[in-house]
């Protein structure tokens, strides 16, 4: 049986407390994944601390980054055992994964690395109140030991998206995957070692939150930040915790984003986009839209055609031909989502398409599958609008005016991202001001450019990561000021 074991200090170390890790594809038991304690975390703090003080702390950036090239280098020489890692933890579509999880999740090493090297600090002269001359300059230093908690909804993408810039920096990081997505953090490791970043740099422990690895790392004193991706109610947990000698916080939360359709726009396109938006990676996206709003006169026109394409979407697992929609992650998050099912149709909705569980046969049965569900019909009082399911599903109402649907568009807590599909030019932009969100798209959804901010207003985050972006949390500015 695969063990998936902690990576302390450039080791993988077992704990011998195990828990099972299944494939949500055919509920498979995948390996064991050792749980780290308080002792893991404590002896990860200290190499991590160990590390900045030695070879990882002296080496110039240069050389720096040129060993993070080799990290992305090596995830792409072993991409299909990074693949195989991923397919076996979340069962989404071989299609997705090989296009979107690994090839992003090993850029994101380039990118933070050649935008350390290059970005300058700020600096400006003064005259003194002596008649001389001042010069001042920032100087960026590492943050320190960063905990770095991740979702299990895109593993390695979301998480190198947090350690490529951290190491970039300079920093040390003790990764926490998602209980559910321990595999390809773990391999990481072995990157690591393979191309010669020293011990402590980069650790792994696994584990759950409350009570597990996630509370410890997050507590532990000798953490001085914490960067996460997760549910908003965890951030508020890690936010606590984190107020505990005032140590800074980055984070990346939930969403209940809209996407909005005028009747200008251009028709395919947007039914297209909003597809993608709803069901990729069966809706598992953080930036995925349940909240769908299509201006009046082409509102029964485009219900009708994104239920022909949800009803489309072709079921399965990893491998299986043409698959268009995969399982949900657990068997946990199935119940959430089903429940929602219930709910909706309790709650007065039309079921457009979906609501259910599909039939799956063969080496697939056993899946956490459940149908692509599109509803209209209920009042934005409904807790389908109201709350972020992350399943495959959304709810489509019709609009008038433009006011409307900014209106609309912002009567969430959340302000993560949004969609705006228009062919007129003045509105998108109108919109674009108007719709409270840390990311909006005109006529696409999820084009990301890695050099630009990314990150939500609202209850969907605190900070911007991406770009120099990144280096806001990830380093500490000083200012140096020289009299001449
Ligand atoms: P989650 O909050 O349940 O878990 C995320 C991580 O936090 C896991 O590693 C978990 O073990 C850990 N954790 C849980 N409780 C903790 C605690 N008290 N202290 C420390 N660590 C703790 O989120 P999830 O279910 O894994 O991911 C789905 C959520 O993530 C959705 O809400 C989604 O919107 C959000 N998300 C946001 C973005 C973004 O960029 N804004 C991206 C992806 C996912």
């Amino acid at each position: 049986m695969k063990q998936f074991l902690n990576f302390i200090n450039g080791e993988f170390v077992a704990t011998g407390k195990t828990y099972e890790n299944r494939n949500p594809a055919n509920n498979a038991v995948v390996g064991m994944v050792h749980e780290a304690g308080q002792a893991e975390v404590d002896a990860a703090v200290d190499a991590a601390h160990t590390a900045l003080k030695g070879d990882w702390g002296r080496m110039s950036v240069v050389k720096r980054t040129e060993l993070l090239h080799a990290v992305a280098d090596e995830i792409n020489r072993r991409f299909d055992d990074f693949l195989a890692a991923e397919l076996a933890d979340t069962g989404k579509p071989r299609s997705l994964a090989s296009h979107i999880d690994i090839p992003r999740g090993a850029a994101n090493f380039k990118v933070f690395a050649d935008i350390v090297k290059n970005v300058p600090t700020e600096s400006f002269q003064m005259t003194t109140p002596d008649g001389g001359t001042a010069i001042s300059y920032g100087l960026r230093t590492p943050l320190g030991v960063v905990g770095v908690i991740c979702p299990w909804n895109l593993p390695l993408l979301l998480m190198t998206w947090k350690v490529g810039p951290a190491l970039a920096c300079g920093n040390t990081v003790i990764v926490k995957p998602s209980e559910e997505t321990p595999a390809t953090a773990t391999l990481l490791g072995e990157v690591m070692n393979a191309v010669g970043i020293p011990k402590g740099v980069y650790q792994v422990l696994h584990g759950f939150g409350p009570g597990s690895a996630g509370e410890f790392i997050t507590k532990h004193p000798g953490v001085n930040g914490i960067t996460f991706t997760g549910e908003t109610r965890t951030g508020e947990a890690i936010m606590a915790a984190a107020a505990k000698g005032v140590r800074p916080v980055s984070f990346e939360l939930g969403g209940k984003n809209a996407g909005i359709v005028f009747a200008d726009a251009d028709f395919d396109k947007a039914v297209a986009g909003i597809m993608r938006s709803a069901f990729e990676n069966c809706g598992q996206v953080c930036l995925g839209t349940e909240r769908v709003y299509v201006q009046r006169p082409i509102f029964n026109e485009f219900v009708a055609a994104l239920k022909a394409k949800a009803e489309a979407l072709k079921i399965g697992g990893p491998d299986t031909p043409g698959v268009g929609l995969g399982p949900l992650i657990s068997a946990a998050h199935k119940a959430k989502v089903l429940g929602y099912y219930t709910l909706a149709k309790a709650e007065g909705a039309t079921v457009v398409t979906g609501g259910g569980v599909p039939v799956m046969e063969g080496e697939y049965a056993g899946g956490h599958f459940v149908q692509p569900t599109i509803w209209t019909g209920l009042p934005e009082s409904a807790s389908v609008i109201r709350e972020e399911i992350f399943g495959p599903c959304c709810h489509i109402a019709p609009f008038d005016t433009e006011e409307e649907a900014v209106a609309l568009a912002n009567a969430t807590d959340y302000g993560l991202a949004t969609s705006v599909w228009t062919q007129d030019l003045g509105r998108a932009h109108r919109m674009a001001a108007a719709i409270e969100v840390g990311l909006c798209w005109i006529n696409s959804w999820f084009l990301r450019d890695l050099r630009t901010a990314f990150g939500g207003a609202k209850a969907s985050g605190i900070g911007r990561e991406g770009g120099v972006h990144s280096l806001e949390f990830y380093t500490e500015l000083r200012n140096v000021m020289v009299k001449l």
